[in-house]
C-alpha cells in the first residue's frame, strides 16, 4: 500500500492534543461529560467511569443511572440527575452502557442526543445498529475483542487473528470511530484511512472494570473538544501509560490506574 495502514501517536502527538483550560476557563467551557452507566448489580461500572471522566479533561462530569448514591459517595464533586438522560441538564458528550445490564431503553435515549457519545461494554450489545448509523454526531464504540465478535457476528478468534480489518470493518458499519482493545489498541476513524495503533499499556490492565476507566477518560476529552478518533487515541494512551505507572510490576486494580491517569498526563505534557 501506498499510504501507511497503522500510525502510532508519539509523547509529543499526544502533548498537543491534551485540552488545557485557558485563563479565561470555566467548568461549561471546559465541557461536561454525561455518564450513563451502572445498575444496581453492577454499581462499581458507574463509579469507574466517572473516576476516569474526573481525570480526563472535561470541566464537570454529571451522572445519570441507578448508582448515583455510591458515585457521589465516593466523588462528590459529581453532578448527579434523578432524571433520563435528555433532561439532565447540558452535556458536551455522552459515555453509554459499562455495567448498564439489561437498560436498553437508556442506551437508545443516549444514541438520540446531538453530540458525541461512547458506546461501551453492555451499551454495544444493546445499541440498535440503525440508531448508531442515523446518528449525526460523531459516536465512538470501544469494544474488546469478545465484543467486536459479538457485533460482528463472527467468532472471538477471527477477531484476533485480523484485528486491523475488524476495527475498520466495525467502522464502516457503523459510520463511527471504533477503538478495538487489547495488549495493543487500534483506533479506525469512519471514513477508512490510517488506524491508530497503541502500544503504551501492559498486561496488569487486564483486569476488571479496567475498561470502565477508559470509557470514563475517553468521554471526558471528547467533551472537552477532541475528534472522535484523537480522543480514543489519546484516552489509550493515557490509559496504558496510567496503567504502568500504577502497575509498576505488580497487580492494581482499576481504580489505581484512574488515580495514575494524573501522572500520565504530567508525563506527556
Ligand atoms: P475491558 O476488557 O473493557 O475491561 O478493557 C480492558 C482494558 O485493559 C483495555 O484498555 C485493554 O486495552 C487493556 N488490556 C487488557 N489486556 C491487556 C494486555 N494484555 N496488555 C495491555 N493492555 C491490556
Ligand atoms: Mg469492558
Amino acid at each position: 500500500a501506498a499510504e501507511a495502514e497503522l500510525e502510532a501517536l508519539q509523547h509529543t502527538d499526544v502533548a498537543a492534543l491534551l485540552p488545557l483550560p485557558g485563563a479565561e476557563s470555566d467548568k461549561y467551557r471546559r465541557g461536561v461529560v454525561g455518564i450513563a452507566a451502572g445498575s444496581a448489580r453492577y454499581p462499581g461500572a458507574a463509579v469507574l467511569a466517572v473516576a476516569g471522566a474526573l481525570r480526563g479533561g472535561a470541566g464537570a462530569v454529571r451522572y445519570v443511572g441507578p448508582a448515583a448514591e455510591a458515585v457521589i459517595a465516593r466523588f462528590p464533586e459529581t453532578l448527579v440527575s434523578d432524571r433520563g438522560p435528555r433532561s439532565a441538564g447540558r452535556v458536551q458528550a455522552w459515555v453509554v452502557g459499562p455495567g448498564v445490564g439489561d437498560d436498553a431503553a437508556t442506551v437508545a435515549e443516549v444514541l438520540t442526543a446531538d453530540v458525541p457519545v461512547l458506546v461501551d461494554a453492555d451499551g454495544l450489545r444493546l445499541a440498535e445498529p440503525a440508531a448508531v448509523r442515523g446518528r449525526a454526531a460523531p459516536t465512538l464504540m470501544t469494544p474488546h475483542a469478545g465484543e467486536a465478535a459479538a457485533l460482528l457476528g463472527v467468532a472471538r478468534e477471527e477477531v484476533e487473528a485480523a484485528r486491523l480489518t475488524s476495527a475498520r470493518e466495525l467502522a464502516e458499519r457503523y459510520g463511527a470511530a471504533v477503538l478495538l482493545k487489547g495488549s495493543t489498541t487500534l483506533v479506525a476513524g469512519p471514513g477508512g484511512g490510517a488506524v491508530r495503533v497503541n502500544a503504551t499499556g501492559t498486561s496488569w490492565l487486564a483486569t476488571a472494570g479496567s475498561g470502565d476507566v477508559l470509557s470514563g477518560l475517553a468521554g471526558s476529552l471528547l467533551a472537552a473538544g477532541l475528534r472522535a478518533v484523537d480522543a480514543g487515541s489519546v484516552a489509550a494512551y493515557l490509559h496504558g501509560l496510567a496503567g504502568r505507572f500504577a502497575a509498576d510490576g505488580a497487580p492494581v486494580g482499576a481504580h489505581d490506574v484512574a488515580e495514575a491517569i494524573a501522572a500520565a498526563w504530567r508525563d506527556v505534557r
